[in-house]
C-alpha cells in the first residue's frame, strides 16, 4: 500500500502537502460523550458577545427582523445554537462606537443598546433571564435559562460623569471596558497614542467608583500602561473580557506575559478571544493576514495563559458577533463543547475545565461584590 500513498502525495502541490501534514498532527476535534457530559455539568459563562450591536445593525434593533428563536445564518448567535453550545451565562456587550464620544450621545446610545438586551430577555423569557449578582447567575442556570448580564465597552459611555456609572450599574451592567479603540483623556487604548499614560486622576476615580459599585474593571482594549495603572488602583479583581495571549499572537489587543503575574496576584481572569487575528501565531499571520486558524490555536492560548497566570485566572470571552473571522471548528456559539473536548484531550481534569468555562469569572464577580460591600461599609 506504500505506492498509492506516495502517488497521492506526488499529486499534491507543496503547500497542500504542508497543510495536510499540519492537519495530520492537529486532527479535527470530535465531541465524545464524556466531554459532552463534562461540558453540560459546567457553567459556561462567556465574557463578551456583540449580538446586541448586530441586532441594531442587521435587524434595525428589532427581534422581529432577526428572530433568534430561529436559525440565523447571518449571526454567530441564535437560540438553537446557544442550546447546542451549552451556554449558561453571558455578558452581552452594550458597545457603541467610539465616535459617539465626539457626537456627545454615547450615554444615550448605550441606554439604547441596553434596551435591546432587555427586549431580548422580555421576548424570549423561556431562554433568558437578567442576572444582577453571582447568586442570581447560579439560580438562573439551575432553572435552565441563560443568565444575562451586560458589559459596557468603552469608558466614553459614561461621558465623564461618575453618576452615569451608577445609572448603568442599576440597568444591569456589571463590567466596563475602560476604553475601546481610542484613548480617552483619562485612560489609554492599545489601539491609539497614549494621552493619560496610564490613568489620570479622574481615571483612578472611575476605577474606585466601579469598585464601590461592584462593577468589574475590564482591561481588554486598554494599553499596557493603563493595565498596570488600573491593577495598581483596583481593590477588586479585574477581568479581560475578550483578550488572548500576546506571547503567541503579538497583537496590541492581547495580554503581554509581564502583565499576567499581576492578574494572578489581583485574583482576576483573562477571557480568551476567538478572533482569528488575535489567535493565529504571529509568524503565520505574517505570511497570511487572512489566516483563520483552528480551535487548536485557541486552546494553545488557554494553555499558555494557564502556564503563566495559573488555571484560576483563565476564561472564555468569544467576541462572537463582534468579529469578521473565526477559527475552524469555532464558527458559532454551537461550537463551545469542542473546547471542552480539546481541554480533555490535553489532559485537563474536570475541575480545571469547569474553572476555565466559568468558575473563575463567577469567583471574580462574587469577590467584586464582597469588595463593594466592604467599601460601602467604610
Ligand atoms: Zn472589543
Amino acid at each position: 500500500m506504500l505506492k498509492p500513498i506516495l502517488f497521492l502525495f506526488a499529486l499534491m502541490p507543496a503547500a497542500t502537502a504542508c497543510h495536510a501534514g499540519e492537519l495530520a498532527s492537529r486532527p479535527r476535534i470530535v465531541l465524545s460523550p464524556e466531554a459532552a457530559q463534562i461540558h453540560a455539568a459546567g457553567l459556561l459563562f462567556d465574557g463578551h458577545n456583540d449580538l446586541p450591536w448586530e441586532i441594531r445593525e442587521k435587524g434595525n434593533s428589532s427581534f422581529d427582523a432577526l428572530d433568534i428563536s430561529m436559525p440565523q445564518p447571518l449571526l454567530h448567535t441564535d437560540i438553537p445554537r446557544l442550546r447546542q453550545g451549552g451556554l449558561k451565562a453571558q455578558f452581552w456587550s452594550v458597545y457603541v462606537p467610539a465616535e459617539h464620544e465626539k457626537t456627545g450621545d454615547a450615554f444615550l446610545q448605550t441606554l439604547h443598546q441596553i434596551s435591546i438586551v432587555k427586549a431580548m430577555i422580555r421576548r424570549y423569557p423561556e431562554t433568558f433571564e437578567a442576572a444582577a449578582t453571582a447568586d442570581d447567575i447560579e439560580r438562573i442556570v439551575l432553572s435552565g435559562k441563560v443568565a444575562s448580564m451586560m458589559g459596557i465597552e468603552g469608558g466614553y459611555s459614561i461621558e465623564n460623569e461618575l453618576s452615569n456609572l451608577q445609572r448603568l450599574f442599576d440597568e444591569g451592567c456589571r463590567y466596563m471596558t475602560l476604553t475601546h479603540s481610542r484613548s480617552l483623556r483619562w485612560a489609554d487604548s492599545s489601539g491609539d497614542e497614549p494621552v493619560a499614560h496610564g490613568l489620570s486622576d479622574f481615571g483612578e476615580e472611575v476605577v474606585r467608583e466601579m469598585n464601590r459599585l461592584g462593577m468589574l474593571v475590564d482591561l481588554s482594549h486598554v494599553s499596557q500602561e493603563t493595565m498596570k495603572a488600573a491593577l495598581a488602583v483596583t481593590r477588586a479583581p479585574v477581568l479581560f473580557s475578550h483578550s488572548s495571549a500576546r506571547a503567541i499572537c503579538d497583537h496590541p489587543r492581547n495580554v503581554p506575559d509581564e502583565i499576567l503575574p499581576l492578574v494572578s496576584k489581583n485574583g482576576g481572569v483573562v477571557m480568551v478571544n476567538f478572533y482569528s487575528a488575535f489567535i493565529v501565531p504571529t509568524e503565520q499571520l505574517k505570511n497570511d493576514k487572512e489566516a483563520r486558524g483552528t480551535l487548536h490555536n485557541v486552546v494553545d492560548h488557554i494553555d499558555h495563559l494557564v502556564a503563566v497566570a495559573g488555571v484560576d485566572h483563565v476564561g472564555i470571552g468569544s467576541d462572537f458577533d463582534g468579529v469578521p473571522r473565526l477559527p475552524e471548528q469555532l464558527e458559532s456559539v454551537a461550537s463551545y463543547p469542542l473546547i471542552t473536548q480539546e481541554l480533555l484531550n490535553r489532559g485537563y481534569d474536570t475541575a480545571s475545565i469547569h474553572k476555565i468555562l466559568g468558575g473563575n469569572i463567577l469567583r471574580v464577580l462574587r469577590r467584586a461584590e464582597d469588595v463593594a460591600k466592604l467599601i460601602q461599609q467604610e
